[in-house]
């Protein structure tokens, strides 16, 4: 998440990186969604737009909401978790706990599919192996050609262990 939002935080034209910039998706589509500030001699309004309807690249309405009222409800939520953690310090611990542990099981899950697959390869690159090295003994390939393909499979081999 943190990488996420350093790539996407971009500075608009006035060289200013927006509280909300990079983490903000548009309901209806899905696009980030993009500091925007209209200014007039008299008064300036800072918002967030709809990216697909800014870039036009996707049919998506003019979806934007103002910077301060953004900002207001925000506040106002993180107030509300707040003291609901201070009220209820071990119920809200325990929905924190749940919140992780789900997220780690997912991310373990992944990385379970990943080695699985990486051992598969490297069972496959064996029999590979002990096929070829049986066939240069019986003289079926010669020696060069030996040479040649176990190193090949020797540096796969070593790259996924
Ligand atoms: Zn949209």
């Amino acid at each position: 998440m943190q990488e996420l939002r350093k790539q996407r935080k971009r500075p608009n034209r006035y060289d200013e990186v927006g509280l909300f910039s990079g983490i903000l998706f548009c309901a209806d589509c899905g696009s980030v969604m993009y500091q925007q500030r209209y200014q007039t001699d008299k008064r300036r309004q800072d918002c967030y737009i709809c990216g697909s309807y800014k870039k036009r690249t996707r049919d998506c309405t003019a979806h934007f909401i103002r910077t301060d009222l953004l900002t207001e409800g925000v506040t106002e939520n993180l107030r509300k978790v707040t003291s609901y953690a201070a009220k209820h310090e071990a119920r809200f611990m325990k929905l924190l706990t749940e919140q992780t542990e789900d997220g780690s099981k997912r991310r373990n899950a992944a990385k379970k599919k990943e080695l699985e697959a990486a051992e598969k390869r490297i069972a496959e690159l064996s029999a590979i192996f002990k096929r070829l090295y049986e066939d240069s003994v019986t003289g079926r390939i010669s020696d060069e050609r030996f040479t040649e393909l176990s190193a090949d499979y020797e540096a796969e081999q070593k790259h996924r262990a």
